[in-house]
């Protein structure tokens, strides 16, 4: 047989190789912005159309590029970066590969122009499917211009894999936002389909975090700060109040790259730990400088993951330069949720004095006469098993009960409630105290067949969460306008999703509007919200919630934006609650329609009955 091996050609060997380094649009717009920061640019402009498909192009005031090496960086491997392999542990730059350029030349078409600072006249290179086309002289500020047009063109299967634009678009901001986060002495403006979305000055990390997620993060950060031997932490960590359900605000630089690295963002929220309700992770922007012998970036073409030498060290010095951060801003979990929150119209008498707190025996009961209906469920509850169950048969409830039909299904329940509801409504007509507040957390209170716990978060979700119910089905509002409307900036994904869900947020009573860019006003609010709260908060809290609902696929939008309001004004574990706002809360609670359960149905609350308590003494 004769020899059958052969060199690939480099247009192929190219496309092979994007197909590692070039994933979508943002890949693009991240390899070429990386490009201008380490050509030293001070400026950059990026303009973007339809999602990247048709037009990504970039100019920097950087360096610039001779005649040959305009020419040169087309070629696979081409880098002025490294020179042998020692270099590789020496990497000061973002990139070093040689392999940006190349692969995404064999892919779109790519028009590059750019001037040495010193040179009378800039040079033009044209290169389509590794195919160069022309190159001339131009005219063209010094720096570098890079047009890449109709990428995966020649990829169809590439081409044809990308997402809708929308989703496109969020993708190349994101990359934009670390390379821009990572790089704040560097001024860059946006341009997306013609029109400026976002312009960002040269300044230090704070401003420049505002300048991308929106000034009201200005009053949210703490700043960190560290220096030892090996490594040096610098950047913020927002306050634990604005903790969020995902993970997505938690950023890493090392040695300004933005990397993914799930053992150094748990250091983080182990020093959180304390601080954050469960489910909650924290938000962060930090650096991490040190020699680059002591890392290997290279695991990865696209160059996120990284590997420490010693990285039971670095978590250790993280851990202890977060708690320290915290520390010093006297972060304690008692003041961070701290929030008014409205609880205005008190069911039940408002002039009752508040009474010593006395615990009330009810000389008549019995323990060891078993109560029938209440214990009987009661007892069925014992074990997880039998929870799991009673709390599906409620969900099956309230899907059902929703739909207007299967009302029997309830009647399980909704004996049980009447029951509680009962207890409840003498208890809230009572003089004494009746109802203690446990670890800042839960509500407890004494009721016929035991101690009932109520989880005060969860109680509050679901009575706002059926009163806005109630809104959309009634389509009746009650709304206060704002004395001074106010503004709230999204990230680009972010505002995409707003825009979406407005006129469903609109339906509860607010009224938002987009205001140009990213930004959004607010001009009037629901009456259940106090205008002294911090509404831009509120709203961003029901963002990141809806999000989190979208795992839900059959959740109606309208439930979803009920449930995810719910949740961002509800009281939170850790507030502390006068005896008139439990009354309150309890005595609306037992109004709902299902007291039992959180709109997300999880339980709200539980009986420990005196039957379960004897029989601990046993
Ligand atoms: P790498 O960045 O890994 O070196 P690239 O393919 O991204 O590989 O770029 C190849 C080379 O082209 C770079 O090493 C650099 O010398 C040059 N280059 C690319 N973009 C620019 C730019 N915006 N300004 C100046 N030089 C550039
Ligand atoms: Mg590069």
């Amino acid at each position: 047989m004769s020899n059958i091996i052969k060199l690939l050609p480099d247009s192929v060997a190219n496309q092979i190789a994007a197909g590692e380094v070039i994933q979508r649009p943002a890949s693009v717009v991240k390899e070429l912005l990386e490009n201008s920061i380490d050509a030293g640019a001070t400026q950059i402009t990026l303009i973007i159309k339809d999602g990247g498909k048709t037009l990504i192009q970039i100019t920097d005031n950087g360096y610039g590029m001779s005649e040959t090496d305009a020419r040169m960086c087309f070629e696979r491997h081409s880098t002025s970066k490294i020179d042998n392999a020692s270099d590789l542990f020496r990497i000061k730059t973002m990139g070093f590969r040689g392999e940006a350029l190349a692969s995404i030349a064999s892919i779109s078409r790519v028009e590059l122009k750019s001037r040495l600072k010193n040179a009378e006249l800039g040079t033009e290179v044209i290169v389509e499917g590794s195919v160069a086309e022309s190159q001339h002289p131009c005219q063209c500020p010094a720096g570098t211009t890079v047009a890449v047009k109709n990428l995966f063109y020649n990829t169809p299967a590439r081409r044809n894999f990308l997402k809708s634009e929308n989703i496109e678009k969020s993708h190349i901001f994101n990359e934009f936002a670390r390379v821009a986060m990572a790089t704040p002495k560097t001024g860059f403006k946006y341009y997306y389909n013609n029109k400026l979305t976002l312009q960002v000055d040269p300044s230090n990390l704070k401003q420049r975090i505002s300048g991308l997620f929106g000034t009201t993060y200005n009053q949210r950060l703490i700043p960190v700060e560290e220096n030892t031997d090996i490594i040096s932490v610098s950047g913020f960590v927002l306050k634990p109040e604005f903790a969020r359900k995902r993970r997505s605000e938690q950023f890493f630089f090392v040695n300004k790259r933005y990397v993914k690295a799930p053992y150094l963002n748990h250091s983080v929220e182990n020093a959180f730990s304390e601080l954050i309700p469960d489910g909650m992770h924290p938000s962060f922007f930090l650096f991490l400088e040190t020699d680059p012998s002591n890392i290997d970036i290279n695991v990865h073409p696209t160059k996120t993951e990284i590997k420490f030498q010693n990285e039971a060290f670095i978590y250790k010095i993280l851990l202890s330069s977060v708690k320290r951060a915290l520390g010093r801003f006297n972060i304690s979990p008692s003041l961070d949720f701290e929030r008014e929150t409205a609880f205005d119209d008190v069911i039940f008498d408002k002039d009752r004095p508040v009474s010593m707190p006395t615990i009330k025996v009810d000389p008549d009961y019995n323990p060891f006469k078993t109560d029938k209906s209440a214990s009987r469920l009661m007892s069925e509850r014992k074990n997880p098993q039998q929870w799991e169950k009673l709390c599906n048969d409620m969900k099956e409830a309230e899907k059902t009960d929703d739909e207007g039909q299967g009302k029997d299904h309830n009647i399980f329940n909704k004996n049980f409630y009447d029951e509680c509801s009962r207890d409840i409504n003498t208890s809230l007509a009572q003089k004494e105290k009746r109802f203690w507040q446990l670890n800042d957390r839960y509500i407890i209170t004494p009721v016929k067949s035991g101690l009932m716990f109520i989880d005060q978060q969860r109680a509050h979700e679901r009575i706002l969460y059926e009163k806005f119910l109630k809104k959309y089905e009634n389509k009746k509002t009650t709304v206060q306008q704002l004395l001074y409307p106010l503004k709230a900036e999204f990230i680009e994904s972010d505002a995409n999703i707003m825009r979406e869900i407005i006129p469903h947020i609109n339906a509860l009573g607010f009224d938002i509007s987009e205001f140009g860019g990213n930004t959004f006003v607010i001009n009037s609010i629901p009456a259940e919200i106090k205008e002294s709260e911090n509404i831009v908060q509120i709203i961003e809290e029901l963002l990141e919630n809806y999000k989190k609902n979208l795992s839900e696929p059959k959740l109606d939008i309208y439930k979803n934006i009920a449930r995810s309001l719910a949740k961002s004004e509800a009281i939170k574990h850790g507030r502390v609650l006068t005896e008139k706002e439990m009354n309150t809360l309890v005595g609306e609670l037992f109004a709902c329609s299902m007291p039992g359960v959180s709109p997300a149905s999880k339980p709200a609350l539980f009986i420990l009955t005196y039957q379960e308590l004897s029989d601990r003494f046993k």
